[in-house]
């Protein structure tokens, strides 16, 4: 008997690590098979969610045992990794990211000031100047911080971005986003201490995009009334459809009304890998702030995003903070200390997990990913287009691509009887276990979307997708 249970030996370790091991195998092989929905009854599931509400045992327990237990829970949940899961933003999941995370974890060492593992910070700030110069064009000096996802990136962002244009006085700071900005700025602005009355929803164009001329005159009309506009958030790759705001002329505009200009691209940043992102997403080298979500479209397990910033000194202006019992803390060899960047002070070496991937794979295996998932949502858009029961109405910037019933007329009550259509139609698609899409509203229209991201999407399913949609859309 272990005196020091919490101790494994070294067989006990690679016994444990083993167990493990095997069941992700299990689990990432079996993947193309599993259903892409939550395939389980809720009703059915009460009994095994009663069982992991209750509180930890007093005595030890067996690993077997309690990975067999996981299993159960396992599948009841949405495959957000599995190549049919093209509803909301899929989830990646690499395994060499897994593999990073278990090595990372393993090593446990602290990443929130440099000092403390400088090789190793560095190793962090290397993918952190890579995404803010080389993915996003921001210019030298350009740095960031990588968090646990996209909405604690444009958190830090709207912080950094309130404290450097209001100062203390937030009462009459006032932001700009539009009806397809993603819900987490809001949030984020809420949550930084900028009153909801003061966010403006700026009216969109018909293809989803701000419209300039309205932003303007909003802000022109709030500056008027004695209020202060401070921030314009721009999306580069809306979660609804995926469409990208008009970002030079959002940094046109906040050039010439010297506002912070903020681009979420938690969905479509890395796409700027590519040569057709980069077009499409040009714009984003002017902002003062980018969020990125390395886990969404890098692929990475799900806790991953990514805030980049044109000028460092802001983020550590608005995050900054010390405490007496700090006192060895000192400065190394011009690395950044991450815990005055933002709000946690103890920071894991989150780099690790993308470092791995990124200098095993090399970066063109990602651009050659992402490029294949936006030929496919390209091959999505033209067969959907050619059904003439379907309306398909933009083309994608990305890889998402948004699709409805076409109403009989544009009278309300036929737009109703189409909307229901569409409801009904993605209950059916979803009746498929190979297939998970979901729907928002655009332009008050019920609309079906199908997002292409996840890493083990591909031809072949894509093919089987459209197949179906295009069985069930004949029924209409
Ligand atoms: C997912 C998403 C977010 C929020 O990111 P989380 O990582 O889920 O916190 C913000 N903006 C867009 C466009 C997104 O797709």
């Amino acid at each position: 008997m272990n005196d020091f249970p919490l101790e494994p030996d070294r067989a006990a370790m690679a016994e444990m690590g083993g167990l493990v091991l095997d069941r992700v195998l299990d689990h990432v092989e079996s993947l193309p098979d599993r259903p892409a929905g939550n395939p389980v009854d809720p009703r059915l599931t009460a009994d095994l969610v009663e069982s992991f509400l209750s509180p930890p045992p007093e005595a030890a327990g067996d690993l077997r045992a309690l990975l067999d237990r996981l299993d159960g829970a396992v599948d009841c949940a949405l495959e957000t990794s599995g190549p049919g899961y093209l509803a909301y933003v899929p989830g990646g999941g690499l395994y060499s990211s897994a593999l990073a995370e278990f090595y990372a974890r393993g090593i446990n060492k602290y990443g929130s000031f440099a000092f403390a593992a400088p090789a190793l910070v560095a190793l962090e700030e290397g993918i952190l100047r890579w995404i803010a110069r080389d993915v996003c064009g921001l210019p030298d000096g350009s740095t960031g911080l990588l968090t646990t996802g996209g909405s604690m990136a444009t958190f830090s962002a709207v912080v950094a971005a309130r404290h450097d244009r209001l100062g203390e006085d937030l009462a009459d700071g006032t932001v700009y986003v539009t009806a397809y900005t993603h819900h987490s700025v809001a949030k984020a602005c809420r949550l930084a201490g900028i009153s909801a009355r003061n966010i403006r929803t700026v009216p969109c164009t018909d293809d989803l995009r701000m419209d300039m001329t309205a932003a303007a005159a909003m802000i022109g009309a709030d500056r008027a009334a004695g209020l202060r506009p401070f921030l314009l958030v721009g999306s580069a790759g809306t979660t609804d459809a995926g469409t990208v705001d008009p970002l030079p002329a959002m940094a046109d505009l906040a050039a010439r009304e010297d506002l912070w200009l903020h681009v979420d691209g938690a969905y479509g940043g890395f796409f700027r890998l590519t040569e057709r992102g980069r077009r499409r997403l040009a714009g984003t080298e002017r902002a003062d702030s980018v969020t990125l979500d390395p886990h969404k479209t890098l692929f990475l397990p799900f806790g991953t995003g990514t805030l980049v910033v044109r000028d460092p000194a802001k983020l550590y202006a608005a995050h900054d903070g010390t405490g007496n019992y700090l006192q060895e803390v000192v400065s190394a060899g011009g690395l950044p200390n991450y815990a005055h960047m933002g709000p946690e002070l103890s920071h894991e070496i989150r780099g690790l997990r993308a470092w791995i991937p990124l200098h095993l794979h090399g970066v063109s295996a990602f651009r050659d990913a992402l490029d294949e998932k936006l030929d496919l949502a390209e091959q999505v858009h033209d067969v959907l287009s050619g059904i003439s029961a379907l309306e398909v109405p933009w083309r994608p910037d990305l890889s998402t691509v948004a699709f409805r019933v076409r109403s009989r007329s544009s009278s309300a009550a036929a737009l109703e009887e189409a909307d229901q259509a569409t409801r009904d139609l993605l209950a059916r698609i979803n009746d498929d276990p190979g297939v998970l899409l979901s729907s928002t509203v655009t332009h008050g229209r019920q609309t079906i979307r199908v997002c292409v991201l996840g890493h083990h999407t591909h031809a072949d399913r894509i093919d089987e997708v459209l197949e179906l949609i295009a069985a069930q859309a004949k029924q209409l």
